[in-house]
């Protein structure tokens, strides 16, 4: 494909503002716009002409079907299609799409989790169009798909996804942005501010064939047993290494089906663990980078099966080595237009800089632990705190001078930066925080980057809407804070840097704690972290009650993100998938180990037994005793598998996930003696080394 026919190709699949001149006539466009860039209330009189627009549109790309694009709770997206067809009456058909269709949907949505919002009888859910995301087509091998992003929502308006709360969210940040630039003297003229986000998404590929005869890997996405190659990612040789050929195909291939669906797909590169990737984004407004990481994510898996490959997106698919997760990229754009995480060149941009610094140190000292609970899961349990991913404790990393120019703020009246002069807020400039400086610490969950901070917590599977969601609000109650002393402080007539000072010390003073720029790994940092009172949640469990607490209720009632009613659904939704993943999880891997596992070894045990007894009778009297120690391992540990699997099936009854993580550990550790022991063609299951190596 050559240069131009990628410019010709790109978001050739999706309803662009540029398509959207082209078929809609002048005054539908300008109010569409309005409604796409200022968020203003969509007019249902329009809604019939845009339909007939997309309509129009689509079936030119061979759509036969169009259907609502939503994100339930399950962390997925979902999807229902109708089709256009509707017949004339004479036989023959017409192809239909209405002004209501466009906007709203009515799947049954008895099946999607809703943590006991919806009572069965009330089982319908209501879809929304989002017009701030376009629609997109989705090419299939024969025809194509229309498809609406949409929020999901029950009868009485409560909200069954994640977009609906992430909307929101960008919507009070944008009305708290606005008031500081106002206070700031920055003319809004209308405009509103919005977060951006660039997600890079790491993942495995594994050969298909051997993907196909794990049954722990098509059932819940890693390999439940299995032990380490001998040369797994000590050498440091794979992150950044030349791209193996078929690889690379796949790469190329993925690569262009993103651009043809607008999505700006930017870096690609080899991981730190053999047969880990990454991809990366160009950063957009957040809503869209999530829609579009999702999409991402679905066409990454779609890809690997068309190159043999399959793609594997759980946190932790196999033991030993480095898991996958999400750099969660974020920033915000000011109603000026300028990214006010850049520090910038004059003391008036470095007051709005240092402001939004304080803002986040603020709210995610306050709020930690909800921060926490939003990259809680199954699958990110194996991954946080596990000395390869920053830690279940939530702290910020500045950079030496970022902190430094922080730390001053705090002791009183503005005193030298470490590249000499003074800092006072709105007078004086910052010093450049060079890039490379303020990104060398790898081990941080949540640090600055230049121009933007890195939430590297969430799981390579998850959607990013919770954390978004989170931080959006966290920002804007400590936004909100800080501009009603400020307008408290003019009113009495005092000069605003004077208070802005005021309040930036003191919220440096009381939220420092959460500051923290050394090794993240390290047990010296879980010691501190608990002086400082940082909250240490390691398990899915503990994290997620943060949704339940007072705090968490009321911060969410005053910006009408989500009601406790609302906010109770998602903690049950949430506690329910990872009771239910880690029985599943249970259950295959008692049947691996039973039914799969055993069989193999107990014929081996045989073989071995039986060569044993010839080679004595050929032989005569020789010394067997490595031989028969090897044969009594053997049998001693189907013994301990055979109990401990027994076991595992008497603690799955328990429902307690706690117990039945510790038996089941105790299996694999059993199982994976076995694979130790074991000749390598009778062992049933495809190896680590395989797995990893063979691509
Ligand atoms: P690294 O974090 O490895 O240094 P980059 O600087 O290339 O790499 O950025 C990583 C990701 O951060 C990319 O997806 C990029 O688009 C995104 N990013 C860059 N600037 C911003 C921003 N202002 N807001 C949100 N994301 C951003
Ligand atoms: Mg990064």
């Amino acid at each position: 494909m050559k240069a131009n026919e990628i410019t010709n190709t790109y978001a050739e699949n999706v309803f662009t503002i540029k398509t959207m001149r082209n078929y809609l006539s002048k005054s539908t466009y300008k109010a569409l716009m309005e409604t796409v860039l200022n968020r203003s209330t969509i007019d249902a009189v329009i809604a019939d002409e845009v339909a007939d627009a997309m309509k129009t549109w689509a079936l030119a790309k061979g759509a036969t079907h169009f259907t609502h694009w939503f994100q339930p709770l399950t962390g997925a997206t979902a999807e229902k299609h109708d089709s256009f067809i509707e017949p004339d009456r004479e036989g023959g058909c017409m192809m239909v799409f209405s002004g209501k269709e466009l906007i709203q949907g009515e799947p049954d949505a008895s099946s999607f989790p809703s943590g006991g919002l919806r009572a069965t009888f009330e089982a319908r859910g209501y879809t929304a169009w989002d017009p701030t995301s376009p629609a997109f087509i989705k090419e299939g091998e024969i025809g194509s798909t229309l498809c609406i992003p949409t929020v999901f929502c029950a009868y009485n308006g409560e909200a069954l996804d994640e977009k609906t709360p992430l909307l929101k969210s960008m919507d009070v940040l944008s009305g708290q942005i606005c008031r500081l630039a106002k206070l700031f003297g920055i003319k809004t003229k209308g405009k509103r501010a919005y977060p951006t986000m660039g997600a890079e998404q790491e993942y495995f590929l594994v050969d298909k064939e051997f993907y196909d005869s794990r049954r722990d890997l098509l059932q819940t996405g890693r390999t439940l047993f299995g032990i380490q190659p001998s040369k797994h990612q000590q050498m440091d040789d794979h992150y950044f290494g030349a791209i193996k050929p078929r690889v690379m195909a796949f790469m190329e291939d993925l690569d262009r089906k993103l651009w043809k669906l607008g999505i700006p797909s930017k870096t690609r590169h080899n991981e730190v663990c053999p047969a880990q990737f990454e991809i990366a984004p160009i950063f957009e407004e957040l809503n869209l980078g999530i829609d579009h990481n999702m999409l991402t994510m679905e066409i990454l898996r779609n890809t690997a099966e068309e190159h043999d490959f399959a793609c594997l997106l759980h946190e932790k698919p196999y033991a030993g080595v480095n898991g996958s997760g999400k750099h969660n990229n974020w920033s915000v754009v000011g109603p000026d237009d300028k990214n006010w995480l850049t520090p910038g060149d004059n003391p008036h941009e470095n007051a709005k800089f240092l402001t939004m610094i304080c803002a986040l140190i603020m709210g995610i000292d306050k709020h930690a632990a909800l921060l926490r609970a939003t990259v809680a899961s199954a699958g990110n349990d194996h991954r946080l705190g596990a000395n390869e991913a920053p830690p279940a404790i939530i702290s910020i990393f500045l950079g030496e001078q970022l902190y430094d120019v922080i730390k001053q703020l705090a002791t009183g009246a503005a005193t030298s930066s470490k590249q000499g002069g003074t800092i006072e807020i709105g007078i004086d400039s910052l010093p450049k925080f060079p890039r490379d400086a303020t990104d060398r610490n790898r081990t941080s969950p949540f640090a600055f980057t230049g121009n933007k901070f890195e939430f590297r917590a969430v799981g390579s599977s998850h959607n990013c809407s919770q954390a978004n969601t989170i931080l959006n609000t966290i920002v804007s109650e400590a936004l909100d804070d800080i501009c009603t002393s400020l307008e408290a402080g003019i009113k009495k007539g005092e000069k605003l840097n004077d208070v802005l000072q005021q309040i930036l010390q003191n919220i440096i003073k009381k939220h420092k704690r959460i500051l923290f720029n050394g090794d993240n790994y390290t047990d010296d940092w879980k010691k501190e972290a608990k002086k400082r009172g940082l909250p240490n949640l390691t398990t899915t469990p503990e994290a997620l009650k943060a949704y339940t607490t007072k705090e968490t209720i009321n911060l969410f009632d005053k910006y009408g993100i989500l009601s406790k009613r609302e906010l109770n659904s998602r903690y049950n939704t949430y506690l329910e998938i990872y009771e239910a993943e880690i029985i599943i999880e249970a259950i295959c891997a008692k049947r691996i180990a039973k039914n799969i596992v055993i069989p193999a070894v107990i014929r081996y045990q045989a073989e071995l037994a039986d060569s044993i007894n010839m080679a004595k009778s050929v032989l005569g009297k020789v010394s067997q005793i490595e031989s028969k120690k090897l044969l009594s391992e053997i049998s001693q540990e189907i013994e301990t598998v055979l109990k401990t699997a027994a076991e595992l099936e008497k603690v799955l009854k328990t429902h307690k996930p706690d117990k039945i993580i510790s038996v089941q550990e105790k299996l694999r550790t059993a199982v994976d003696t076995l694979e130790t022991l074991m000749d390598r063609n009778s062992w049933p299951l495809p190896s680590y080394t395989e797995m990893m190596f063979v691509m």
